[in-house]
């Protein structure tokens, strides 16, 4: 039988190439999203993965989420955490509902799945679980306290659970992924993205697929030896 997988954010962008990429690697694949539900629908349709609708920011709807997926799809073996958002200010603008979402979600969304999933992968004695940090959580960025406190704290997660991982088979790493051209990144204004593009050595956004063939890595059996890691791949704009 093949190894299940739940990509969150996985119908879009970033996580629509992981899931698809893991898909193609032979893992039976579940996407997990928040509200776009057309989104999900033409997903689901282009590629054949099921898409379950929940706010990774809400605990109990990822203990229940992860639940029914291992009843209906079977128990969950790898756990690529990639849902995220944005809520761009400076800090005097900022609100605390900005903080507090982006906080929620992109970094409680890891430690509510991870709670969903982590129990059933010791038990099996194997998992796999993949974080999606960010370039921003590595060296900050201006107008993004919120997210870069939460990409950070992602890196600190990652290698705190690698640590509680490693004796049962879990690995747990994370990606930090530099400027990509998903939706995104789109909402950034032209002239602040053509600043960012000068300064990637490659010359380049990069290519969700680039993200998905390190997580693809990360998630097979030949990465077992690595875990509490993080992975940058960035375009050589951060050497970290
Ligand atoms: P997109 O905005 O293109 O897609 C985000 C995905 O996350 C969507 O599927 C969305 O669902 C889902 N999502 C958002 N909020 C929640 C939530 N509360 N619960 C469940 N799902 C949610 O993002 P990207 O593909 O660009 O980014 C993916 C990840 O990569 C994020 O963590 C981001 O921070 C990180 N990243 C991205 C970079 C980039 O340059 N794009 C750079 C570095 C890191 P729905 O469709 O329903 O809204």
């Amino acid at each position: 039988m093949s190894r299940v997988a739940i990509v969150t954010g996985g119908t879009r962008g970033i996580g629509r190439a992981i899931s698809e990429a893991l898909k193609a690697e032979g893992l039976t694949v579940v996407a997990n999203y928040a509200g776009n539900d057309e989104k999900a629908r033409v997903f689901t349709g282009e590629t054949g993965i099921p898409a379950y609708k929940w706010d990774v920011g809400d605990h109990q709807a990822c203990v229940d989420g992860c639940a029914r997926v291992a009843s209906e799809v079977g128990p969950i073996d790898v756990l690529v955490n990639n849902a995220g958002i944005t809520r761009d200010a400076t800090l005097l603008k900022m609100s605390f509902e900005d903080w507090y979402d982006v906080m929620r979600i992109n970094l409680g969304g890891c430690f509510n799945m991870a709670k969903g999933c982590f129990a059933g992968m010791k038990e099996r004695g194997w998992g796999r679980i993949v974080n999606i940090g960010s370039i921003n959580g590595q060296a900050g960025q201006y107008g993004q306290v919120n997210y870069a406190a939460a990409k950070s704290g992602i890196h600190g997660f990652t290698k705190a659970l690698a640590q509680e991982g490693a004796r049962f088979g879990i690995t747990v790493n994370a990606i930090a992924p530099g400027y990509i051209d998903t939706d995104m990144v789109a909402a950034v204004p032209e002239n602040v993205l053509e600043k960012i593009v000068a300064r990637i050595p490659v010359g380049r956004l990069g290519h969700a697929e680039e993200i998905a063939r390190g997580v693809t890595f990360l998630c097979s059996e030949h990465a077992g030896f690595v875990t509490g890691s993080t992975l940058s791949i960035n375009g050589g704009q951060h050497m970290y």
